[in-house]
Formats: structure tokens, C-alpha cells, sequence
């Protein structure tokens, strides 16, 4: 099983969850993060640390939100891995309790957008030696 990030997180964006993440697997994308199915351990960690609820367990989603499973899988492999927590968008909480924002999902960067986010180049969620936060976990 795995964990999955939903219609909330959409233009809210807060990122408390990504910083208890014990394998790194929070995928960042222009206004809304996922989670790569592949790699969450299912820890449970990050569910209680979204201000906005938007975290379930795969088995447990909403019937409206089903389609979510799929948008992580597919997202993950081509947003950014975050680890630390950054300032929400400046409206964050105009959004927070509003429904049906699936259609505003942003899957791509605007041109520049990417590279200010990540001044010091691609994350791919591997550190300075190559590995990835699942490597060490194991190595603990
Ligand atoms: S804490 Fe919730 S709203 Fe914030 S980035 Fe994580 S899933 Fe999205
Ligand atoms: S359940 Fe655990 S491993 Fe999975 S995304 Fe949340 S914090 Fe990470």
C-alpha cells in the first residue's frame, strides 16, 4: 500500500508533511506535492501533519479522490524530490477549505519557475553521495 496526496494540497501546498518523511518520498510540484507510491514506507507519519487533511492511506480514499492514486504515481516521476519545509503560497489559506480543485492542478513549471525553486540545481532526492532516502533508512 501507499500513501496519497489529494485534491487539498492543491494550491495550499504547506509542507509540514514532507519534513517527517523518513524515506523522502514527497514530490513537489508547481502548486500541489504527491507521493511516490514506490518508495512511502507507510509510516503513517505525514498524515497527521497536514493542516488541510489531504493525505490517505491508498485503501481509504474517497471515492472522489480515487483518481489520485493514479496523478501520484504518474507526478512523482516527473516533479522534484523536497525534504524541507518551505513558506506556503502567499493565498494558501484563501484556498484550504475550497472543493473541486482538481482542474487547477499545475503539472508543469512556467518557464524559470523551476530553477527558482531549485536554486541549486535538480533534486532528484539522492544527497552529495548519491543515495536516497530510502538507502538510509536501510543503512540505519
Ligand atoms: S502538508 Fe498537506 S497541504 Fe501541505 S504539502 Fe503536505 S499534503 Fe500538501
Ligand atoms: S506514510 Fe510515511 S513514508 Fe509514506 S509519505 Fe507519509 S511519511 Fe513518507
Amino acid at each position: 500500500m501507499t500513501y496519497v496526496v489529494t485534491e487539498a494540497c492543491i494550491k495550499c501546498k504547506y509542507t509540514d508533511c514532507v519534513e517527517v518523511c523518513p524515506v523522502d518520498c514527497f514530490y513537489e510540484g508547481p502548486n500541489s506535492l504527491v507521493i511516490d507510491p514506490d518508495e512511502c514506507i507507510d509510516c503513517t507519519l505525514c498524515v497527521a501533519e497536514c493542516p488541510v487533511n489531504a493525505i490517505y492511506a491508498e485503501d481509504d480514499l474517497p471515492e472522489d479522490q480515487r483518481q489520485f492514486s493514479a496523478l501520484n504515481a504518474e507526478l512523482c516521476k516527473v516533479w522534484k524530490c523536497i525534504v524541507e519545509k518551505k513558506d506556503p503560497p502567499a493565498d494558501a489559506d484563501e484556498w484550504k477549505e475550497v472543493k473541486d480543485k482538481l482542474h487547477l492542478l499545475e503539472r508543469e513549471y512556467a518557464p524559470g519557475e523551476e530553477e527558482r525553486n531549485y536554486p541549486g540545481g535538480s533534486k532528484d532526492g539522492k544527497d552529495e553521495d548519491g543515495l536516497t532516502g530510502m538507502d538510509k533508512l536501510l543503512m540505519r
